[in-house]
């Protein structure tokens, strides 16, 4: 058993941080429970030295051209594409979702590196010749500035992905702010751009807690926040950043329902609810947490499910035999283990314990098994709270629409799964849902890199999505050109207002 901790800290203007911090955090192996690494946490001080230096960085990243920029991105690039294995294994140590699933993170970070990579022909304006007589119209888009991003312990490398490639590649610099519950990710990304040749200055990363995140707020200096989070937060922060006069979009929490209808193919829509259900132990914005069983097929779907779930081996995420790694932290784990008191007290039905599922692990380690209740209804704490871990609820309907209006009146709206073999219900319920992400017989329904990821009402403040187009149109500013060379026949006075000729 080894003793030693790692320290880490801030990384500044392409180094790290060599002050001392008044403030750390602890970091641990969730399959182990114990203390691995302590972070050093940014008071108001530390974040502004940040700011500062990607304010300094800014002049001269706004105008490297545009094939300086994006030589930049591929280099990048090709460096996360061979050193991916290490960063999953980084993530792993600190968060404890298995290694496959790590990898995946990282392969979903690096679609948006890769379409940051044409931003050439993503971040053109346009232009009109003759507009008007002898006069030409174009527009631009330009950086904002130094941006911050704010991000969750779940996705410790990917969702600072969705942001800063495009960030960068739009001509802006960034400072990171990673949960501080596993920071390590994100150092290793800035490493990466130092080898990849982003000049100091244009990534940095502040550890820390609400404290660094209040100062980045408030900052001047900092043009435009992005943050994904649980909903208060994320509401939160929407609305000091806005009232600080900042661009922000803030990603919240979830609640995400599956609905099958009686003529899905069962066996899919089983093996989708329990990879949607208990995968990352459910700690994914994106998770199903509600399965919605349209009568008839309420028992037979959880038939199917109980014994899916009896074949899952949780363990630590290092090891390849595991579908299924520890929580995060132990206090997470103690409150989602806790809804399992709850859901019974309420009344819905315990059809699998997680905490009498075996584990093959250190008996330290934050571990809960797959967890299934049935016959959940609103009203339940473990319906309407956002659980985070591996507990699926199952609610009957007896119907597509009472099924569409469960839905609609919950009030997260991130992600959502339909599961039928009948297209015109699937073609009905795209219509119908008021969920920002949709997924017809797909259960994580994350949109590729070039479309945009965005939940709907309490699952997003703000209006623009992360990533895609929205990203670009996030970090730059329109500007139109209204040109004129003026030869001689446009001399003379005319104080009327300017009209189209
Ligand atoms: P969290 O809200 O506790 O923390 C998110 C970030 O905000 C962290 O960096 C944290 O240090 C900081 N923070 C925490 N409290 C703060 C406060 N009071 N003021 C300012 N900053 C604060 O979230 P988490 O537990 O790290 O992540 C899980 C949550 O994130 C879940 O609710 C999940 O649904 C959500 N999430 C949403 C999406 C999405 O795309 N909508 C994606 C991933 C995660």
């Amino acid at each position: 058993m080894t003793t030693s901790t790692s320290h880490i800290t801030h990384w500044i203007a392409g180094r790290a941080w060599t002050g001392t911090a008044e403030r750390h955090g602890d970091v641990y192996d969730p399959a182990t429970g114990r203390v691995t690494g302590r972070v050093d946490f940014a008071g108001p001080d530390v974040v502004d030295e940040a700011v500062d230096a990607a304010t300094a960085a800014f002049g001269g990243w706004r105008d490297a051209s545009v094939a300086r920029r994006t030589g930049v991105l591929f280099a990048f690039r090709e460096l996360l594409h061979a050193r991916r294995d290490e960063l999953a294994a980084l993530i792993v140590s600190e968060h404890g979702k298995v290694h496959s699933d790590a990898l995946g993170e990282v392969a979903r970070g690096l679609e948006v590196v890769e379409y940051a990579c044409g931003i050439p022909q993503l971040a053109r304006g346009a232009y009109t010749e003759q507009a008007s007589t002898d006069i030409d119209v174009y527009s631009l888009r330009q950086p904002l500035g130094p941006v911050a991003i704010v991000s969750p312990f779940n996705f410790p490398a990917m969702v600072p992905m969705w942001f800063f490639p495009l960030a960068i590649a739009t001509g802006n610099t960034v400072i990171v702010k990673p949960s501080e519950k596993d920071p390590s990710a994100a150092n290793f990304l800035a490493a990466l751009w130092r080898e990849a040749g982003l000049p100091d200055g244009v990534f940095n990363v502040v550890h820390g807690d609400r404290a660094a995140v209040d100062r980045l707020l408030e900052h001047p200096g900092v043009k435009a926040v992005s943050f994904v989070g649980s909903t208060p937060v994320a509401r939160s922060v929407y609305e000091a950043g806005t009232r600080h006069g900042k661009r922000v979009q803030a990603l919240g929490g979830a609640k995400n329902h599956m609905l099958v209808l009686p003529d899905a193919d069962l066996d899919l829509a089983a093996d989708a609810a329990v990879n949607a259900g208990y995968g990352a132990a459910g700690e994914r914005c994106m998770a199903v947490s509600v399965l919605v069983a349209v009568d008839p097929v309420g028992d037979d779907l959880v038939a199917r499910i109980k014994q899916r779930i009896a074949t899952l081996t949780v363990g630590p995420g290092s090891a390849p035999g595991s579908a299924m790694g520890p929580l995060v932290t132990g206090a997470h784990r103690d409150k989602v283990t806790g809804y399992l008191d709850s859901g019974t007290a309420d009344g819905a039905v315990l059809v699998a314990d997680g905490r009498k599922h075996a584990v093959d692990g250190d008996p330290g380690g934050f571990w809960l098994g797959p967890t299934l209740f049935d016959h959940v209804r609103p009203g339940m704490s473990v319906y309407d709270d956002e659980i985070f871990g591996p507990v699926l609820s199952v609610v009957r309907v007896p119907s597509y629409d009472a099924g569409l209006e469960l839905i609609n009146a919950n009030p997260y709206g991130n992600g959502t799964a339909l599961f039928t073999c009948d297209g015109g219900a699937a073609r009905r319920f795209q219509r119908e849902v008021e969920v920002g992400m949709v997924g017809i017989n797909v259960p994580i329904p994350v949109p590729v890199a070039y479309y945009s990821f965005g939940g709907w009402k309490s699952s997003l403040f703000g209006d623009a999505h992360a990533y895609g187009e929205d990203g670009v149109r996030f970090f730059t500013r329109g500007k139109a050109v209204t040109q004129r060379w003026p030869d001689p026949s446009h001399a003379g006075l005319n104080l009327g207002f300017p009209t189209n000729s």
